[in-house]
Protein backbone atom coordinates (compact mmCIF):
# COMPACT_ATOMS: atom_id res chain seq x y z
CA UNK A 1 0.00 0.00 0.00
CA UNK A 2 1.37 3.39 -0.83
CA UNK A 3 1.53 6.80 0.96
CA UNK A 4 -1.69 8.65 1.31
CA UNK A 5 -0.96 11.69 2.74
CA UNK A 6 2.23 13.08 3.79
CA UNK A 7 1.13 13.96 7.44
CA UNK A 8 -1.27 12.92 9.61
CA UNK A 9 -2.21 14.31 13.07
CA UNK A 10 -3.91 12.51 15.83
CA UNK A 11 -5.46 14.50 18.37
CA UNK A 12 -6.07 12.19 21.32
CA UNK A 13 -4.51 9.44 21.61
CA UNK A 14 -7.12 6.44 23.07
CA UNK A 15 -8.59 3.22 21.31
CA UNK A 16 -9.34 4.55 18.13
CA UNK A 17 -6.00 6.94 17.63
CA UNK A 18 -3.70 4.20 18.55
CA UNK A 19 -5.09 1.95 16.44
CA UNK A 20 -5.60 4.13 13.39
CA UNK A 21 -1.83 4.77 14.22
CA UNK A 22 -0.72 1.47 14.01
CA UNK A 23 -2.78 0.44 10.86
CA UNK A 24 -1.63 3.34 9.07
CA UNK A 25 1.95 2.09 9.94
CA UNK A 26 0.85 -1.49 9.25
CA UNK A 27 0.89 -0.25 5.83
CA UNK A 28 2.93 2.77 5.00
CA UNK A 29 0.11 5.27 4.62
CA UNK A 30 1.47 8.76 6.19
CA UNK A 31 4.85 9.71 6.19
CA UNK A 32 4.93 11.41 9.44
CA UNK A 33 1.75 10.76 12.10
CA UNK A 34 1.96 13.37 15.43
CA UNK A 35 -0.19 12.90 18.01
CA UNK A 36 -1.45 15.10 21.05
CA UNK A 37 -3.56 14.21 23.92
CA UNK A 38 -4.56 16.24 26.60
CA UNK A 39 -2.32 15.15 29.94
CA UNK A 40 1.23 14.91 30.25
CA UNK A 41 0.06 11.29 31.56
CA UNK A 42 -1.24 10.57 28.19
CA UNK A 43 1.63 11.97 26.30
CA UNK A 44 4.59 9.77 28.37
CA UNK A 45 2.82 6.78 28.17
CA UNK A 46 2.77 7.13 24.09
CA UNK A 47 6.53 8.41 24.00
CA UNK A 48 7.17 5.22 25.73
CA UNK A 49 5.42 2.46 23.79
CA UNK A 50 6.41 4.76 19.94
CA UNK A 51 2.75 6.00 19.52
CA UNK A 52 2.90 8.50 16.97
CA UNK A 53 6.58 9.70 15.45
CA UNK A 54 6.40 12.57 17.04
CA UNK A 55 4.25 13.33 20.17
CA UNK A 56 3.30 16.82 20.44
CA UNK A 57 2.68 19.17 23.58
CA UNK A 58 0.02 21.39 22.11
CA UNK A 59 -2.65 20.54 19.59
CA UNK A 60 -1.46 23.22 17.24
CA UNK A 61 1.46 22.38 17.26
CA UNK A 62 0.11 18.74 16.34
CA UNK A 63 -1.33 19.83 13.30
CA UNK A 64 0.88 22.18 11.82
CA UNK A 65 1.27 21.05 8.44
CA UNK A 66 -0.66 18.45 8.52
CA UNK A 67 -2.70 17.19 5.43
CA UNK A 68 -5.05 15.38 7.95
CA UNK A 69 -6.28 15.84 10.82
CA UNK A 70 -8.59 13.26 13.24
CA UNK A 71 -10.13 14.35 15.87
CA UNK A 72 -10.41 11.34 18.31
CA UNK A 73 -11.31 12.83 21.45
CA UNK A 74 -15.05 12.60 23.23
CA UNK A 75 -17.97 13.59 21.63
CA UNK A 76 -18.38 16.33 24.11
CA UNK A 77 -14.46 17.71 23.60
CA UNK A 78 -14.51 17.95 19.82
CA UNK A 79 -16.05 21.64 19.73
CA UNK A 80 -13.26 22.67 22.18
CA UNK A 81 -10.55 21.12 20.46
CA UNK A 82 -11.59 22.36 17.07
CA UNK A 83 -11.73 25.86 18.31
CA UNK A 84 -8.34 25.21 19.18
CA UNK A 85 -6.64 23.87 16.28
CA UNK A 86 -8.52 25.88 14.08
CA UNK A 87 -5.80 29.12 13.11
CA UNK A 88 -2.90 26.48 13.44
CA UNK A 89 -4.70 24.32 9.91
CA UNK A 90 -2.85 24.62 7.08
CA UNK A 91 -4.84 25.82 3.91
CA UNK A 92 -6.66 22.54 2.17
CA UNK A 93 -6.35 20.64 4.70
CA UNK A 94 -8.48 17.68 5.61
CA UNK A 95 -10.18 17.83 9.26
CA UNK A 96 -12.16 14.66 9.81
CA UNK A 97 -13.35 12.74 13.24
CA UNK A 98 -14.17 9.52 14.76
CA UNK A 99 -17.00 10.76 16.99
CA UNK A 100 -20.04 7.98 17.36
CA UNK A 101 -22.81 10.60 16.39
CA UNK A 102 -22.31 12.98 13.66
CA UNK A 103 -24.75 15.51 13.89
CA UNK A 104 -23.74 17.00 16.73
CA UNK A 105 -20.76 16.84 16.38
CA UNK A 106 -20.87 18.22 12.85
CA UNK A 107 -22.91 21.81 14.26
CA UNK A 108 -20.43 21.77 17.26
CA UNK A 109 -16.94 21.59 14.50
CA UNK A 110 -18.03 23.04 11.20
CA UNK A 111 -18.92 26.80 12.60
CA UNK A 112 -14.91 26.56 13.91
CA UNK A 113 -13.57 26.20 10.56
CA UNK A 114 -11.83 28.03 8.14
CA UNK A 115 -13.04 27.96 4.90
CA UNK A 116 -9.95 26.51 2.98
CA UNK A 117 -10.06 23.63 5.27
CA UNK A 118 -12.39 20.26 3.77
CA UNK A 119 -14.53 18.41 6.72
CA UNK A 120 -15.01 15.25 6.24
CA UNK A 121 -16.49 13.41 9.58
CA UNK A 122 -16.00 9.80 10.03
CA UNK A 123 -17.13 6.99 12.50
CA UNK A 124 -15.36 3.71 12.42
CA UNK A 125 -17.85 0.94 13.35
CA UNK A 126 -14.92 -0.83 15.57
CA UNK A 127 -14.46 -0.98 18.97
CA UNK A 128 -13.57 -3.18 22.21
CA UNK A 129 -14.31 -1.93 26.17
CA UNK A 130 -10.57 -0.59 26.46
CA UNK A 131 -9.74 2.84 26.60
CA UNK A 132 -6.39 4.99 26.53
CA UNK A 133 -3.07 4.76 24.71
CA UNK A 134 -2.01 1.16 25.23
CA UNK A 135 -5.86 -0.16 24.36
CA UNK A 136 -4.97 0.12 20.40
CA UNK A 137 -4.14 -2.77 17.54
CA UNK A 138 -3.40 -2.48 13.63
CA UNK A 139 -6.38 -5.22 13.05
CA UNK A 140 -8.88 -3.41 14.75
CA UNK A 141 -10.90 -2.19 11.85
CA UNK A 142 -10.12 -5.07 9.81
CA UNK A 143 -13.40 -6.08 7.53
CA UNK A 144 -15.15 -3.21 9.60
CA UNK A 145 -17.48 -0.72 8.42
CA UNK A 146 -16.68 3.26 8.50
CA UNK A 147 -18.91 5.46 7.42
CA UNK A 148 -18.00 8.61 6.56
CA UNK A 149 -20.75 11.52 6.55
CA UNK A 150 -19.14 14.71 4.35
CA UNK A 151 -21.10 17.82 4.82
CA UNK A 152 -22.67 19.19 2.01
CA UNK A 153 -20.45 21.10 -0.84
CA UNK A 154 -17.21 18.79 0.04
CA UNK A 155 -15.15 17.84 -3.12
CA UNK A 156 -14.98 14.81 -3.96
CA UNK A 157 -11.01 14.60 -3.72
CA UNK A 158 -11.07 15.02 -0.07
CA UNK A 159 -13.30 12.67 0.45
CA UNK A 160 -11.94 9.96 -2.07
CA UNK A 161 -8.93 10.14 -0.16
CA UNK A 162 -10.12 9.68 3.05
CA UNK A 163 -11.83 6.47 2.12
CA UNK A 164 -8.35 5.67 0.57
CA UNK A 165 -7.12 5.99 3.76
CA UNK A 166 -9.60 3.89 5.94
CA UNK A 167 -9.32 1.08 3.18
CA UNK A 168 -6.02 1.04 3.52
CA UNK A 169 -6.37 0.49 7.53
CA UNK A 170 -8.70 -2.62 6.71
CA UNK A 171 -12.15 -0.76 6.86
CA UNK A 172 -15.05 -1.52 4.23
CA UNK A 173 -16.30 2.18 3.55
CA UNK A 174 -19.35 3.90 3.09
CA UNK A 175 -21.30 6.83 2.78
CA UNK A 176 -24.15 8.13 4.63
CA UNK A 177 -25.56 11.63 6.07
CA UNK A 178 -25.73 12.61 9.35
CA UNK A 179 -29.08 11.94 10.37
CA UNK A 180 -29.46 8.56 9.00
CA UNK A 181 -26.17 7.87 10.83
CA UNK A 182 -27.43 8.90 14.22
CA UNK A 183 -30.56 6.49 13.79
CA UNK A 184 -28.70 3.70 12.36
CA UNK A 185 -26.19 3.76 15.28
CA UNK A 186 -29.29 4.50 17.79
CA UNK A 187 -30.54 1.14 17.11
CA UNK A 188 -26.78 -0.85 16.45
CA UNK A 189 -24.67 1.07 19.09
CA UNK A 190 -26.33 3.49 21.26
CA UNK A 191 -29.60 2.06 22.93
CA UNK A 192 -28.13 -1.71 23.36
CA UNK A 193 -25.24 -0.20 25.49
CA UNK A 194 -28.11 1.89 27.27
CA UNK A 195 -29.46 -1.57 27.82
CA UNK A 196 -26.17 -3.27 29.12
CA UNK A 197 -25.82 -0.36 31.60
CA UNK A 198 -29.53 -0.86 32.93
CA UNK A 199 -29.53 -4.60 33.00
CA UNK A 200 -25.76 -4.71 35.02
CA UNK A 201 -27.41 -1.97 37.13
CA UNK A 202 -29.95 -4.07 37.93
CA UNK A 203 -28.07 -6.99 38.63
CA UNK A 204 -25.96 -5.56 40.88
CA UNK A 205 -28.91 -4.08 42.95
CA UNK A 206 -29.69 -7.73 43.22
CA UNK A 207 -26.74 -8.98 44.19
CA UNK A 208 -27.08 -7.09 47.55
CA UNK A 209 -29.56 -9.29 48.06
CA UNK A 210 -27.77 -12.51 46.65
CA UNK A 211 -24.40 -11.89 47.75
CA UNK A 212 -21.86 -12.96 45.18
CA UNK A 213 -23.97 -15.13 43.40
CA UNK A 214 -24.54 -12.70 40.43
CA UNK A 215 -20.89 -12.70 39.47
CA UNK A 216 -19.84 -16.37 40.66
CA UNK A 217 -22.80 -18.08 38.60
CA UNK A 218 -22.90 -15.44 36.21
CA UNK A 219 -23.62 -16.91 32.49
CA UNK A 220 -23.20 -16.05 28.79
CA UNK A 221 -26.11 -13.71 28.73
CA UNK A 222 -24.90 -11.88 31.87
CA UNK A 223 -21.60 -11.20 31.32
CA UNK A 224 -21.88 -10.08 27.82
CA UNK A 225 -23.36 -7.60 28.99
CA UNK A 226 -21.13 -6.32 31.67
CA UNK A 227 -18.19 -6.43 28.76
CA UNK A 228 -20.45 -3.79 27.10
CA UNK A 229 -21.00 -1.94 30.33
CA UNK A 230 -17.11 -2.12 31.17
CA UNK A 231 -17.19 0.72 28.27
CA UNK A 232 -15.90 4.18 28.77
CA UNK A 233 -18.09 6.43 31.11
CA UNK A 234 -16.91 9.33 29.44
CA UNK A 235 -17.75 8.63 25.69
CA UNK A 236 -20.83 6.74 26.46
CA UNK A 237 -22.14 9.59 28.81
CA UNK A 238 -21.31 12.44 25.39
CA UNK A 239 -22.92 9.75 23.17
CA UNK A 240 -26.63 9.46 24.87
CA UNK A 241 -26.42 13.15 25.43
CA UNK A 242 -25.86 14.26 21.65
CA UNK A 243 -27.95 10.92 19.82
CA UNK A 244 -30.85 12.46 22.25
CA UNK A 245 -33.72 12.27 19.65
CA UNK A 246 -33.06 9.28 17.94
CA UNK A 247 -31.77 6.85 21.21
CA UNK A 248 -35.33 8.15 22.96
CA UNK A 249 -37.06 7.21 20.08
CA UNK A 250 -35.93 3.37 19.70
CA UNK A 251 -35.64 3.25 23.30
CA UNK A 252 -39.55 3.81 23.19
CA UNK A 253 -39.96 1.32 20.56
CA UNK A 254 -37.66 -1.04 23.13
CA UNK A 255 -40.16 -0.58 25.88
CA UNK A 256 -43.19 -1.29 23.90
CA UNK A 257 -41.80 -4.48 22.66
CA UNK A 258 -40.73 -5.09 26.24
CA UNK A 259 -43.90 -5.18 27.75
CA UNK A 260 -45.41 -7.34 25.03
CA UNK A 261 -42.94 -9.81 25.41
CA UNK A 262 -43.72 -9.28 29.19
CA UNK A 263 -47.22 -9.89 29.03
CA UNK A 264 -47.02 -12.81 26.62
CA UNK A 265 -45.15 -14.58 29.35
CA UNK A 266 -47.51 -13.62 31.97
CA UNK A 267 -50.77 -15.09 29.37
CA UNK A 268 -48.41 -18.23 28.83
CA UNK A 269 -48.32 -17.09 24.84
CA UNK A 270 -45.31 -19.41 23.79
CA UNK A 271 -46.37 -18.85 20.10
CA UNK A 272 -45.53 -15.03 20.40
CA UNK A 273 -42.39 -15.97 22.00
CA UNK A 274 -41.47 -18.48 19.92
CA UNK A 275 -41.90 -16.37 16.60
CA UNK A 276 -40.52 -13.58 18.48
CA UNK A 277 -37.25 -15.48 19.06
CA UNK A 278 -37.14 -17.09 15.59
CA UNK A 279 -37.06 -13.38 14.11
CA UNK A 280 -34.59 -12.28 15.82
CA UNK A 281 -32.26 -15.77 15.43
CA UNK A 282 -32.31 -14.75 11.96
CA UNK A 283 -30.69 -11.38 12.30
CA UNK A 284 -27.73 -13.11 14.64
CA UNK A 285 -27.18 -15.49 11.53
CA UNK A 286 -27.33 -12.09 9.04
CA UNK A 287 -24.70 -10.97 11.16
CA UNK A 288 -22.41 -13.68 10.94
CA UNK A 289 -23.06 -14.35 7.32
CA UNK A 290 -21.87 -10.73 6.19
CA UNK A 291 -18.40 -11.33 8.48
CA UNK A 292 -19.50 -9.26 10.87
CA UNK A 293 -19.17 -11.67 13.65
CA UNK A 294 -18.02 -15.46 14.29
CA UNK A 295 -20.26 -17.95 15.17
CA UNK A 296 -17.41 -19.86 17.44
CA UNK A 297 -18.69 -20.21 20.80
CA UNK A 298 -17.08 -17.69 23.50
CA UNK A 299 -17.69 -17.61 26.79
CA UNK A 300 -15.88 -14.60 28.07
CA UNK A 301 -12.53 -17.15 28.21
CA UNK A 302 -10.91 -16.26 24.76
CA UNK A 303 -8.11 -12.83 24.54
CA UNK A 304 -10.77 -10.18 22.77
CA UNK A 305 -7.56 -8.49 21.34
CA UNK A 306 -5.01 -9.57 18.95
P1 LIG B 1 -10.33 6.95 24.75
O1 LIG B 1 -9.57 5.69 24.59
O2 LIG B 1 -11.03 7.20 26.04
O3 LIG B 1 -9.36 8.21 24.43
C1 LIG B 1 -9.85 9.52 24.43
C2 LIG B 1 -8.70 10.49 24.18
O4 LIG B 1 -9.26 11.81 24.16
C3 LIG B 1 -7.63 10.49 25.26
O5 LIG B 1 -6.36 10.64 24.68
C4 LIG B 1 -7.98 11.73 26.10
O6 LIG B 1 -6.84 12.35 26.63
C5 LIG B 1 -8.55 12.65 25.06
N1 LIG B 1 -9.49 13.62 25.67
C6 LIG B 1 -10.52 13.34 26.49
N2 LIG B 1 -11.17 14.47 26.84
C7 LIG B 1 -10.53 15.49 26.22
C8 LIG B 1 -10.69 16.88 26.21
N3 LIG B 1 -11.68 17.48 26.90
N4 LIG B 1 -9.83 17.63 25.47
C9 LIG B 1 -8.81 17.04 24.81
N5 LIG B 1 -8.59 15.70 24.79
C10 LIG B 1 -9.44 14.94 25.48
O7 LIG B 1 -11.45 7.13 23.62
P2 LIG B 1 -11.72 6.30 22.27
O8 LIG B 1 -12.42 5.03 22.62
O9 LIG B 1 -10.50 6.26 21.43
O10 LIG B 1 -12.83 7.25 21.60
C11 LIG B 1 -12.48 8.41 20.90
C12 LIG B 1 -13.62 8.82 20.00
O11 LIG B 1 -13.91 7.73 19.13
C13 LIG B 1 -14.92 9.17 20.72
O12 LIG B 1 -15.50 10.29 20.11
C14 LIG B 1 -15.79 7.95 20.50
O13 LIG B 1 -17.16 8.31 20.45
C15 LIG B 1 -15.29 7.43 19.17
N6 LIG B 1 -15.42 5.99 18.96
C16 LIG B 1 -15.16 5.12 19.97
C17 LIG B 1 -15.30 3.75 19.76
C18 LIG B 1 -15.06 2.75 20.87
O14 LIG B 1 -15.58 1.64 20.84
N7 LIG B 1 -14.26 3.08 21.86
C19 LIG B 1 -15.67 3.27 18.48
C20 LIG B 1 -15.87 4.19 17.44
C21 LIG B 1 -15.75 5.55 17.68
P3 LIG B 1 -6.24 11.91 28.06
O15 LIG B 1 -5.84 10.48 27.93
O16 LIG B 1 -5.08 12.79 28.19
O17 LIG B 1 -7.34 12.13 29.04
Amino acid sequence: MSRIYDRVALIGLGLIASSMFWAIKRAGLAGEVTGYARSAETRDTARRIGLCDRVCDTAAEAVQDADLVVLCVPVGAMEQVAREIAPALKPGATLSDVGSVKRAVIDAVGPHLPDDVFFVPAHPLAGTEHSGPESGFAELFDDRWCLLVPVPDTPQAPVAQLRELWQGMGALVEEMDAEHHDLVLAVTSHAPHLIAYTMVGVADDLRRVTDSEVIKYSAAGFRDFTRIAASDPTMWRDVFLNNKDATLEILGRFTEELFALQRAIRTGDGDHLHDYFTRTRAIRRGIIEAGQDTDAPDFGRQKVIK
